[in-house]
Formats: C-alpha cells, structure tokens, sequence
C-alpha cells in the first residue's frame, strides 16, 4: 500500500463532512493501511482520512511522531474509526499547523484535555483520556471529518495568521 497525496487546502474535498464507517471490511483495512504509511512518509503527527480523498470518519494520531519530545506523551499510535468526543476541559491558545495547509499556522483556541471514543481497526470500542499536544491533534483531526480545518477556527487573521518559513 503506497503512501498517498495529502489534499492541499483549498481542495473542496477537505471540506467535505465524512460518512461514518458502516462495516469494517478490506476497504477500510486498506484505507488505514493507506493512512497509517501517509502519516509515515509526512512530517505531521496525525492525518485524517478525508486528507487522502476518502470520505470516511477515520483518523490516526502518533504524537512520538513529533521533534520535541515533551509532545510525545500519549497513547503512541492510535487508529480512530467513528471517534467522538465526550468531554473536554480548559480552553487555552495554542499555534496550529496542517499538512493541507503547509503555508500558514495559526494562534487557535483548544481543549488541553479530552475524553475521546472510537472504534480501533478491528471494530473494538476505546475510550481515550489524552491531553496537551496529543488532545490538539484529536481535536484538529476531528475536526477534518467535519470539513474544518485551523483556518476556520482562527478568530483574527491579521494577529493571529502566520506565513510558515519554508525549510
Ligand atoms: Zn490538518
């Protein structure tokens, strides 16, 4: 299973609101399979199906991903199929980015702690309790299943948009 393109804003897919995932068969297999090597050969920490092209409620997070390993505290990689979330605390501004929108980040206002429930690859439920930088990334890739990305949530885009340096 390759690696795919990761949609790039403002692709209309990407705002998009997914479909839950009805059955778990080969197509939904390989579309994990898809995401999870698409996460690996990217510089981000979590992908979210519509991402790829596939408008499915399916995310997955690694935060060991990150460079700075106070972010990396977490439950390691986690496959989420239908996840919602049932409870989050303490809103506070953090900096945003997205592999769809490689050019900007932005001041965003999240949750530093979630109660998240989903379904793992085999149709199992789990109910994750997660905070900091992996409760952001839950948050963003929930997000994407709605048709959100950061962009959306920025409050002011003169002080609170930022042009991202290219490496
Ligand atoms: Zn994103």
């Amino acid at each position: 299973m390759p690696a795919r393109d990761v949609l790039q804003y403002p692709d209309p897919r990407l705002k998009t609101p997914a479909l839950p995932v009805a059955d778990f068969d080969e197509t939904v297999a390989a579309l994990i399979a898809d995401m999870l090597h698409t996460l690996d050969a990217s510089p981000g920490v979590a992908l979210a199906a519509p991402q790829i092209g596939a408008n499915l409620r399916v995310i997955v997070v690694d935060v060991r991903r990150d460079a700075k390993e106070e972010r990396r505290v977490g439950h390691g990689l986690v496959v989420l199929v239908n996840p919602v979330l049932l409870a989050a605390e303490e809103e506070h501004t953090i900096r945003e980015g997205c592999l769809s929108v490689p050019d900007f980040t932005a001041n965003i206002r999240r949750y530093r702690r979630v109660l998240v429930q989903g379904l793992d690859r085999n149709g199992q439920v789990q109910v994750l309790e997660s905070e900091g930088y992996e409760a952001i990334a839950f948050q963003h890739e929930l997000d994407h299943l709605d048709g959100l990305l950061f962009l959306d949530r920025v409050a002011s885009v003169k002080s609170d948009l930022f042009p991202r340096r290219r490496r």
